[in-house]
């Protein structure tokens, strides 16, 4: 079993502190739903735990099985075993999808991969998301749709099958048979090996996947951590409640 251990997590941006300190422990086998309004640092979360260089952490850690990832560089912490889907999924012209897949691939695992068995998986995973036919030949992202991004986004967690992954919104923009594409893969994914941090908006996507813990965090703190009946909750009511209950501004 793995685990993600984040303490008392302070991160500021251009010298404005965004997360106030944050505790999350995300075991192996778990599905941890990060909810909370716009502006709240959920992104922030997510790229200061990928490395981003623009996010400085001021205070706390953050390890993976006791490594300290807040040392490693962003390749280093790809190796440890953490993913990143995008929330804005970037495009890169003159890099087709596959050559980047693959060159992924290499940098994660530290060994190039047979080109025949690569194509059968990269082609199989491509399938089981539903993308066109010529994406290996297409540029990175380039000309995508919002929902074809973020299915790439999967396409690339599957093929790289990490430790944990981080899915930052990855169900917004998508239609509703995207989002089941999205949800089912996802789901496919997750074993005692796997663990995920599913940051969203909407109850929409735990429909279908269905997360073991759920946190609301609000003005850069994690203030509020539950099951299941809190997505029914904000669902229903938003997170004025939140508000109201634990007697918090934001
Ligand atoms: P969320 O993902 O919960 O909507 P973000 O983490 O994107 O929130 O943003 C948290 C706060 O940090 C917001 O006030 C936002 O304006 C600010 N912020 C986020 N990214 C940047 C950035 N690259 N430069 C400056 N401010 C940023
Ligand atoms: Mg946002
Ligand atoms: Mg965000």
């Amino acid at each position: 079993m793995s685990t993600l251990n984040i303490r008392n997590l302070h991160v500021s941006i251009e010298d404005k502190e965004i997360l106030k300190g944050v505790d999350l422990v995300v075991n192996s086998g778990e599905v941890h739903a990060i909810m909370g309004p716009n502006g709240t640092g959920k992104s922030t979360l997510a790229s200061s735990l990928m490395g981003h260089p623009k996010y400085q952490v001021t205070e706390g850690s953050a390890s993976l099985d006791g490594e300290d990832l807040l040392e490693m560089e962003v390749d280093e912490r790809a190796r440890a075993g953490l993913f990143l889907a995008m929330q804005y999924p970037q495009e890169v012209s003159g890099v087709t999808n596959s050559d980047f897949m693959r060159s992924a691939l290499k940098a994660v695992r530290g060994e190039d991969i047979p080109l025949i068995k690569f194509i059968m998986e990269y082609e199989k995973n491509a399938e089981e998301l539903k993308m066109r036919e010529d994406l290996p030949h297409r540029y990175l992202n380039e000309g995508f749709s919002g929902g074809e991004r973020k299915r790439n986004e999967i396409l690339q967690l599957k093929t790289l099958k990490p430790k944990f992954a981080i899915l930052d919104e990855i169900d917004s923009g998508l239609d509703i048979d995207a989002l089941r594409i999205v949800g089912e893969n996802v789901n496919k994914m997750i074993s005692p090996e796997f663990g995920c941090i599913l940051i969203t908006h909407y109850q929409r996507i735990l429909d279908y996947i269905k997360p073991t813990h759920v946190h609301i965090m609000i003005n850069g703190k994690i203030v509020l951590t539950g099951g299941q009946e809190l997505i029914t909750k904000i669902d229903q009511n938003g997170y004025e409640w939140v508000k109201e209950e634990l007697g918090i501004d934001f």
